[in-house]
């Protein structure tokens, strides 16, 4: 499979003897005119679920939801890079599109979207989406100056070009979704978002694509962070609804491991990313750390 390529037979070799003859249904579509006329041609619920490739079982697990409640799936692949800092890991990424390719269709996708860059942002553009305010100033936005900015205008794009009835996100990105959900009510656009929860390793540790650049002795620091939402949940469970109580058992458990680099432990409102003083209704439990070079984020929800 190749981008580029459309629905069809495939002749494959394996390099020997073995030749397979199949029978592709999925898409790979690589310049917006394409996803266009792809969508036009498609009647019916379109699902549209965007990941920067280099997939893993959370993102598969938005996959499948989409594919359950869909008649159509579209999945973006696209490393954007107005999302990433100037000092950021963008040329770095890890990218493996052959393998997302594959990974996706046993999950019996449509039609993959694999734009270019300048697919996306044609020479000399110009047009951002920015929403002001916490949820985009505070946390990721904070440490990250520019990124839901990068988000917002990339996710507008996609969803301008691929006119999908529901796109899916993960819990994982907590601030992200919240971003998605304010562009799609700021800017009136005809689509439902869905969530879905972090998938883990049994170990607890939250999956990303970034886990690639890890360690052996980072991997096994980084669950610091799943154990450090676990530490306040205990104690929420115990019946603390005091948020500093909270994120100071959170910044605790990440004291004790000296392989990892406290960013911020917050306990904001689920809506709008201002911290609380207080658990009275849902809120998210949010912590950033480095191991190593790598920066990770996680998150859990605290229902008091
Ligand atoms: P990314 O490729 O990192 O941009 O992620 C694409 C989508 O997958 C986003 O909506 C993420 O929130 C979601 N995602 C990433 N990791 C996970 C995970 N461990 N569990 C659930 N969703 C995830």
């Amino acid at each position: 499979m190749r981008p580029g390529s459309g629905r069809g037979l495939r002749v494959a070799r394996d390099g020997g003897d073995h030749v397979s003859v199949y029978w592709c249904l999925m898409e790979v579509l690589s310049t917006v005119a394409a996803m266009q006329s792809a969508r036009a041609a498609t009647p019916g619920s379109v699902a549209l679920v965007p990941t920067m490739g280099c997939l893993h079982e959370g993102h598969l697990a938005l996959v499948r939801r989409a594919r359950a409640e869909n008649e159509h799936v579209v999945v973006s692949i696209f490393v954007n890079p107005t999302q990433f800092g100037p000092q950021e890991d963008f040329e770095r990424y890890p990218r493996d599109p052959e393998r997302d390719l594959r990974l996706l269709a046993a999950e019996r996708v449509d039609a993959v979207f694999m734009p270019t860059v300048e697919e996306m942002y044609p020479p000399g553009f110009d047009e951002w989406v920015e929403l002001r305010g916490p949820l985009t100033e505070r946390l990721e936005g904070a440490a990250r100056p520019g990124h839901f900015r990068g988000v917002a205008t990339v996710v507008a794009r996609l969803f301008r070009i691929v006119q999908p009835h529901r796109a899916y996100f993960g819990e994982k990105d907590a601030q992200q979704l919240q971003v998605i959900r304010r562009l799609v009510r700021e800017l009136h656009l005809p689509v439902e978002i869905l969530s879905v929860p972090t998938v883990r390793e049994p170990d607890g540790l939250a999956m990303s694509s970034r886990n690639a650049y890890l360690s052996a002795e980072e991997r096994r620091a980084a669950l610091a962070l799943s154990r450090s939402l676990r530490a306040a949940e205990r104690l929420l469970g115990n019946g603390v609804t005091d948020a500093e109580t909270l994120r100071r058992a959170a910044r605790d458990e990440i004291a004790r491991e000296p392989g990892v680099r406290l960013e911020y432990v917050s306990v904001s409102d689920g809506e709008t990313f201002e911290e609380l003083e207080q658990v009275e209704r849902p809120a998210r439990l949010l912590v950033a750390a480095r191991a190593g070079r790598t920066r990770l984020i996680d998150n859990a929800l605290l229902a008091p």
